[in-house]
């Protein structure tokens, strides 16, 4: 792709740029393996300006790999809230439970034994023994492949699986021995701020110089867009039982059920697997499918139960398009029943939820009169 002249002005024009211009990030301020893995899992799919808040809550909860292996699931969950695609939490803590029993606490070095823990694939594990081991591992994820077929004005698909390993060759060429942390780093972050998906900043680009797709005039159009998935509608309907001292029920996390690929509507896979109000995926007849599923849950109660629609919720998890009819069911006092919760809603952000749930409280709480007071301590 490049002459090796042209890779040794690459990698200097790359990191002096990094260390001149990259953002001051709370996980750049270490070396910490634990904190560095921490906000790589939490970056994935999620921008930096959400993670931050997170980030800095979680470490301040689980200072390190011990108080995390230790920590209620719950609780875990609970501070992951909001930042979406639970598994990285569920699976953090069993990463950090491998690493107190199997390596004395302390993160491990070696490439076979980082990849053998859960929710860590080649491209966060790389980031994380370049970044705080100096390790010579190049990172390979969206935003490095843009910025490489870019400059070599690749066309194809690169995601596909032999296109994909030869930019993975590509980046591990390119790597600066010296620095991998910060070579890594600075390809990501030219990614992310320069090299952006639409109109990237040529002007301001430090390799300019040495692009392809900056001479050819239509940078943007390298590389190929890739064929969306087509998007899949999802109906639901949730009922958001009110008693008149403001609780309200929830129906505990769906156990896994060992299913290879659940069906696109699956409740539980919407949730999260976290607390949830009582929701089902409607086939033909909202009110009639969530009243029976509700009878199901609530015999004594069958028939007497007003439900009152309120706004509908609109939530878009990768190629579903999920539409939300929730309904809010007064009732007088909420049975005990096993697998539910009766909880006040003023105290609904002590659970773990989805953003899903979330929405659904934030629908029925704008017909409460204790709305915004209710609101504000939910962060909705
Ligand atoms: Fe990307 Fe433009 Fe820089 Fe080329 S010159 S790497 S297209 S920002």
């Amino acid at each position: 792709m490049l002459t090796g002249g042209e890779v040794k002005n690459f990698r200097k024009q790359l990191l002096l740029w990094f260390r001149q211009f990259q953002r001051d990030l709370p996980w750049r301020r270490t070396k910490d393996p634990y904190r560095i893995w921490i906000s790589e899992i939490m970056l994935q799919q999620t921008r930096v300006a959400a993670v931050i808040p997170y980030y800095e809550r979680f470490l301040a909860r689980f200072p390190d790999v011990r108080a995390l292996a230790e920590a209620p699931q719950e609780e875990v969950l609970r501070l992951w809230s909001g930042l979406g695609y639970y598994s990285r939490a569920r699976n953090l803590q069993k990463a950090a439970q491998q690493i107190v029993q199997q390596h004395g606490e302390q993160f491990p070095r070696e490439e076979k034994a980082v990849l053998a823990l859960p929710g860590i694939g080649p491209y966060t594990g790389a980031a994380i023994l370049s970044i705080a081991f100096e390790a010579r591992h190049a990172v390979l994820d969206g935003n490095v492949a843009r910025v490489l077929a870019r400059l070599g004005a690749l066309r194809g698909d690169l995601r596909e699986s032999r296109r994909w390993q030869s930019l993975q060759k590509t980046a591990a060429e390119l790597l600066d021995p010296k620095s991998p942390g910060d070579w890594n780093q600075a390809m990501m972050e030219l990614g992310a701020m320069v090299c952006t998906p639409h109109s990237p900043k040529c002007l301001l680009c430090p390799v300019a110089n040495l692009c392809r797709a900056r001479r050819s005039g239509d940078p943007e159009s390298f590389p190929e867009k890739r064929k969306k998935r087509e998007g899949v509608q999802i109906v639901l309907a949730a009922a958001v039982f009110f008693t008149p001292r403001g609780q309200t029920l929830l129906l505990s996390p769906p156990r896994e059920k060992g299913e290879r690929k659940p069906a696109a509507d699956d409740v539980a896979t919407l949730v999260s697997r976290m607390w949830h109000f009582p929701t089902v995926a409607i086939r033909k007849h909202a009110l009639t499918e969530l009243r029976s599923f509700v009878a199901d849950l609530l015999p004594a109660q069958n028939g007497v139960l007003p439900f009152e629609p309120l706004a509908r919720v609109r939530h878009a998890v990768t190629y579903r398009n999920v539409t939300v009819l929730p309904f809010r069911v007064a009732i007088a006092k909420i049975p005990h029943i096993r697998g539910t919760k009766s909880i006040p809603l003023k105290d609904f952000s002590k659970l773990p939820v989805s953003n899903l749930t979330r929405k659904i409280a934030r629908a029925a709480l704008s017909e409460s009169a204790a709305a915004p007071e209710i609101r504000s301590k939910l962060q909705l």
